[in-house]
């Protein structure tokens, strides 16, 4: 089991269970509700705080065994630095921060959920629960056995202790889904690549329809039908067919016009003929991140019930060199009657997205369209591993974007476009080229794209340094991130959604 962890929430006045977990200021002061569940082992706080220089600090910890005058075989106590700095944002980190401390060895834990200057609100106890779970997620589905100092995902009964049970319940119910999607999407993209090839990820997709989600399948025959060149131009060089799996979410009102996100869901990417260096390929079993986080999306929309209507689309496609691999020099014909010249066969993300583009474009008129892709090794040069690049030809759209991605710590910077761009990729043979020179290579991609989307409003993120190999973060210790579920889920909810 990927997460075994059980959230449930309980009033202050029960008796802790198992491990408890408590939070401090910065000045090491504890609430009302906190002091008195410790009784006269408050003092040992401070005594342990002064040995192990613990100051409360966001986010750090101070761990005591088996603390004196407790039931409890733990007491950990969570720093949430200094109280006038803390923001909404930060619950998440806190129930992080308390996770990290925890071990296989814990099952029962009981949190109580009161920062020094009162309990928190049902949405702030949600969010550490949240961030707890996010932050236990562990893929170890192929270890069959653990080294010395490895230790099992934590599988534990997690009490937070709230002032009031049924708010606290409510708020998190939305906060459980979204966890679950953003752990969907992280098991995808740590899936190894023989387990995880397009048709898997299409049945894996299509078990969304137990939440009511209609599933479709395109396979070649349909794509070829479709004209989808671009995409096949990819996939040709595979045993591996590809596949084109179209998702719908109706929570909106009958006709309402549909939101939708594209997720690029290369399974492996070798480069096709113009074949990668051997050194970290491996890596490229997550080039379908964004496909990932499609899916874990849309369970997330499902599973609580949003209100809208949303399509997902993700172009599966394994991008091998084999006999019948596409070339350099190919010219291929895209969906929308645009053809390209391939220049380089490992830019394979932007042919498999731009007739992803074009058919959700063309068949579902969204009122706006945002793609996800692991798109280019030139957005890691440019923002590192901290923000995605954003890109789009609506403003609103990206400062709506970016507002999501401060409010959820899923960052996103704004990047250019521009006709400047185009000559890179302008080809003497084709209408395009689907490569430009080295410099700009992410905006030179995103300018290819746009030439997909026939005028929708459109976001790309490119997703390839956030996706996955990102250092661990307060919420995160695995491979793969699940990065974007939460930032889109929050975009819908704060701006699409009809309100309850
Ligand atoms: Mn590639
Ligand atoms: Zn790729």
């Amino acid at each position: 089991m990927p997460d075994a962890v059980k959230v449930g929430f309980t009033p202050f006045s029960t008796t802790p269970r198992g491990v408890l977990v408590v939070f401090c200021d910065d000045a090491l002061k504890l609430g009302t509700v906190t002091s008195r569940a410790l009784g006269a082992a408050a003092d040992l706080v401070k005594r342990a705080a002064a040995t192990n220089r613990f100051k409360g600090k966001s986010g750090s910890t101070l761990d005591i065994l088996a603390p004196e005058g407790l039931r409890a075989p733990r007491l950990i106590v969570v720093g949430a630095g200094k109280l006038s700095d803390i923001k909404d944002s930060d619950f998440i980190k806190l129930g992080g921060a308390a996770a990290g401390k925890l071990n296989a060895g814990n099952d029962a834990v009981t949190i109580i959920a009161e920062l020094p200057d009162g309990v928190m609100k049902p949405d702030q106890a949600a969010a550490v629960a949240s961030g707890l779970r996010l932050r236990a997620y562990k893929f170890d589905r192929y270890k069959t056995k653990k080294k010395d100092g490895e230790d099992d995902a934590l599988a534990a009964e997690v009490w937070l202790a709230v002032e009031d049970v049924a708010a606290a319940r409510k708020a998190f119910a939305p906060c459980a889904h979204i966890v679950d999607g953003v752990v969907m999407a992280r098991e995808l993209v740590n899936e190894p690549p023989n387990v995880l090839y397009p048709v898997e990820f299409a049945r894996r997709a299509s078990q969304l329809r137990k939440l009511g989600v209609t599933v479709e399948i395109l396979d070649v025959q349909a794509m070829t039908k479709l004209g989808m060149g671009a995409l096949l131009g990819v996939a040709q060089g595979s045993t591996q067919p590809g596949r084109t799996v179209i998702m719908r979410w109706n929570g909106g009102k009958r006709g309402d016009q549909p939101v939708a996100f594209i997720g690029k869901g290369v399974c492996f990417d070798t480069g096709g003929i113009s074949i990668k260096p051997a050194a970290s390929m491996e890596d490229m079993k997550g080039d379908m991140g964004g496909a990932a986080c499609v899916v874990g999306l849309m369970h997330a929309l499902a599973a609580r019930k949003a209100k809208l209507n949303v399509v997902g689309a993700i172009g599966l496609v394994e991008n091998m060199p084999d006999g019948n691999a596409q070339r350099p020099g190919d010219i291929v014909t895209s969906m929308s009657g645009q053809t390209i010249e391939i220049i380089n066969t490992d830019a394979e993300g932007r042919l498999v997205l731009a007739d992803v583009l074009w058919y959700v474009a063309k068949r579902f008129k969204p009122k706006f369209m945002v793609d996800l892709a692991t798109l280019t090794g030139a957005i890691l040069v440019a923002l590192g591993t901290e923000y995605a690049g954003l890109f789009s030809n609506n403003d609103e759209l990206a400062e709506r974007l970016a507002k999501a991605g401060r409010a959820t710590g899923e960052r996103v910077w704004r990047m250019p476009l521009g006709p400047e761009y185009d000559k890179q990729i302008d080809s003497q043979f084709a209408d395009m080229k689907n490569t430009g020179t080295r410099h700009g290579g992410s905006i030179t991609a995103a300018q290819f794209l746009q030439r997909f989307v026939d005028g929708t409003p459109w976001a790309h993120l490119d997703i390839a340094g956030t996706a996955m190999g990102a250092p661990k973060s307060d919420i995160n210790h695995s491979w793969g991130s699940g990065f974007g579920v939460r930032l889109l889920d929050r975009l819908v909810a704060e701006y699409y959604e009809a309100k309850r």
